[in-house]
């Protein structure tokens, strides 16, 4: 799925932001209606979309490219579900979501049923951690490249929206993560290769 794209110094970056980086921590602001259809957008969400395939995610938030706008993208390929073991892919309620694409969306919460699985944020890139989540939600917004204006969402999906909306509120799942199970995700392998490890961050 890694595509090449090119190392940029300005945002909207091909690479992602990380903690500590100002622009994780402020609220994005909506984009204007006049802009909604504009080359400009339109490009930061191909960008979006180019990031989100090269670093074979599941969703990025504007911010998280360095741009404090309200857009969010988001996909489960259907090829993820043979990485994962069945087992897990079950108990967290993954399922493929088709490329889903928010300008200026809103999230309600539909149930009252929170599931915790671990988590873990490109911006964060190396950890992970429980996080607790609402297992059904309604995103609505301006759908592109075919979403459309509503959306419900469950499992995996729904914990997906609620992370990428909250990055547009300036809020991480760290802040809403079980403190205690934070976990840099090669811990073990870092041990294995006595200490010689490197997080990175183009890929
Ligand atoms: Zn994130």
């Amino acid at each position: 799925m890694s595509r090449e794209l090119t190392a940029r110094t300005t945002p909207p970056y091909n690479h992602f932001t990380q903690i500590g980086d100002p622009v994780l921590r402020q609220r994005a602001v909506e984009v204007e209606d006049d802009r909604i259809d504009s080359n400009e957008i339109n490009d930061i969400v191909e960008q979006m979309v180019n990031v989100l395939r090269h670093y074979d995610c599941v969703g990025v938030a504007a911010p998280q490219l360095g741009v404090p706008l309200r857009i969010i993208v988001m996909e489960f390929r259907e090829g993820k579900r043979e990485l994962i073991p069945p087992a897990i892919y079950e108990q967290r309620k993954m399922a493929t979501l088709p490329l889903t694409v928010f300008i200026n969306p809103k999230l309600e919460i539909i149930g009252d049923v929170k599931h915790t699985h671990p988590e873990g944020c490109m911006s964060v890139r190396g950890f992970s951690a429980h996080v607790p989540r609402y297992d059904r939600v309604r995103v609505t917004g301006i759908g592109k490249l075919g979403t459309p204006a509503q959306l419900e969402l469950e499992g995996w999906s729904a914990r997906i929206a609620q992370h990428e909306v909250d990055h547009l509120n300036g809020i991480v799942c760290i802040d809403r993560m079980d403190v205690s199970t934070f976990t840099c995700v090669t811990w073990e392998q870092i041990n294995a290769a006595g200490g010689r490890a490197v997080i990175p961050f183009d890929k």
